[in-house]
This record gives C-alpha cells, structure tokens and sequence, in this order.
C-alpha cells in the first residue's frame, strides 16, 4: 500500500516537475573534486573554472563550476591530515564526487626526482602512525626502529596487534591513475613518474629518515594530506587518485619553489578535461 502511494506521488511529481527532472538528467553524475592544501595549490584551478561560484562550509572553501560543461568542485582542504580528511568527507557527503583528486606540492624522497617533477601516486601511505619498541628512561629515541601501525586493520588495539605492523597502503583508482599517465606528454616543466606518496603532520629534514622512509616504504616524496584524503574517499567507495609535483628536494638540493604548486594544478586541469571527454562525451 504505501509503496504504491510512494510510486504514484513519483509518477505524479515527475510529471509535475519534468523539466527539473529533465535538468537533473543532463548532470545525472557528480562532480570530480579537485583538492588543493593551500591557496597556491587550489585559487588557480578555481580560476581556471567556468561559471565559479564560491562556497564557504565550516572552515573550508569550495568553488562550484564547469570544465568543458562537466561538474568540477576545487576544494581548499587546508594544510595537514584533519583538515584533509575533514575536507574530504565534506565534499563526500555534500557533493557525491565521481573522483576525487588531491593534488599538490611535496617534498623529495627519491634523489632521482627533481623540482618540477611530477608523481602520480599508484598508493599512498601515513607517515604519521608508529609503533615505537620499549625503551627505559635515557636510552633515548630512534624512530628508524619503530613499526608501522596500521590503524585500519582491526577494530582492537592496534599497538597489540601483530597483524597491524604492516605499512597500509592506499591505492589510486586505476582508471584515475591511467587517465594521469595519459596526458604526460602534455607537461614540459619536468617528468612524470608513478610513485609512492607519503603524508604525516610532519616536515622531514632528517636525510637518514627521508632514506629510511624512501628505503623500507618506497616513498617517492612526503606531504601532509594524500594518503588522509584517500582514507577518507575509500570509506565512500569514491575513486581516488593523489597527483603530487616536487616543491623541494634536499636529497639533491632542490630548494623549495611554491610556483610548483601552479604547474601540478595546470597539470590536473588536463587530467580533468582528459577525464570529462571520456565519461562524459557531449
Ligand atoms: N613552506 C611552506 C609550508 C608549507 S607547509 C610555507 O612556508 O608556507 C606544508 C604544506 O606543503 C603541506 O600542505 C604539504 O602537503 C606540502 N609540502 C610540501 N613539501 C613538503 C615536505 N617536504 N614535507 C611535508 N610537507 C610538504
């Protein structure tokens, strides 16, 4: 019974309301999300949107628009793992995004990579959750000896837990990661390469760490949000992929340029038209 008055109020409100149904239809699908940390890695995608339109939601900025008549959000995730994962399940709930990219600057891990460089990540991973081994008061600290923690791997304690000591990995949607590696040939400021993105609330200028980071966990550069985003947009089965250009290297002396942030949007801005013209070919 009420299943088939439910059916005829649909019916009814369909026919009522058709051309707004009609206009649903035409952008049946959500947006892609561009994710930014900072201004220099978000305003100029923003503003590379048709029609923007800004929005403010707690402390987070979003601008609305279209590329190419297609959907696309750019979020202001702000700096560091919170302000990503909360960005991140924000844009999850309020927009439904088909794919989110959280893209930016990093530092160096591989001194075969330089400033300007370009990693598409095939997997993040937290540089943020050890374990440390037990050591009695002034036998100091090493955190070259601590165990990953895998926060995930089961709802009891992960510090006891055996099975948690393996680093989780967070994997790039696979047809997001070859729709990246397809427009490389676009981008002339430096190579681009598939590699392993690193993100902890932490700065790492400590070479014999960055080795032992880039040695045991294949860490191609470190930042502050990729892997928190992709926690996020794996717990709504959202597609995800981090694209990430070198800011700063100090395993080869590559001093940090901010303007690197603008080439990585430039970058994705090709990623998200490649993307558009093939699922939403007009
Ligand atoms: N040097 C900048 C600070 C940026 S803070 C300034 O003074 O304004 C770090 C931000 O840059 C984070 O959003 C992080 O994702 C990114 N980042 C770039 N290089 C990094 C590195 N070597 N280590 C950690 N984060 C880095």
């Amino acid at each position: 019974m009420t299943r088939k008055l439910n059916l005829a109020l649909l019916v009814a409100c369909n026919t009522f309301f058709s051309p707004l149904v009609m206009a649903q239809q035409s952008v049946a699908a959500g947006p892609i999300v561009v994710q930014g940390a900072m201004p220099v890695e978000a305003e100029r995608f923003a503003q590379r949107l048709d029609n923007p339109r800004e929005t403010q939601i707690g402390g987070w900025r979003f601008w609305h628009g279209t590329v190419d008549g297609y959907p696309v959000v750019v979020s202001e995730t702000l700096k560091g793992i919170s302000n990503a994962a909360a960005a991140t399940a924000i844009a999850a709930t309020q927009f439904h995004p088909v794919a989110i990219i959280n893209q930016g600057t990093a530092g160096g891990h591989d001194p075969a990579l330089k400033v300007y460089d370009i990693v598409l990540g095939k997997y993040s991973v937290s540089l943020g959750a050890f374990k440390t081994p037990k050591k009695a008061a002034g036998e100091g600290s090493d955190s070259r000896q601590w165990q990953p923690m895998d926060l995930l791997a089961s709802k009891g304690s992960a510090g006891e837990d055996k099975n948690a000591h393996t680093i989780r990995q967070f994997p790039a949607d696979a047809k997001l990661l070859a729709l990246a590696e397809g427009v490389k040939g676009s981008y002339t400021q430096g190579k681009v390469v598939e590699g392993v993105i690193g993100s902890a609330d932490v700065w790492n200028s400590e070479l014999d760490r960055i080795d032992y980071f880039h040695a045991n966990y294949h860490t191609s550069v470190e930042e502050m949000e990729t892997a928190s985003a992709a926690q996020i947009a794996a717990a709504f089965n959202i597609p995800f992929v981090g694209i990430r250009v070198l800011s700063n290297n100090m395993t080869n002396q590559g001093k940090y340029d901010p303007q690197t942030g603008l080439a990585c949007q430039d970058y994705v801005y090709q990623v998200v038209k490649a993307y558009i013209a093939q699922n939403a070919p007009r």
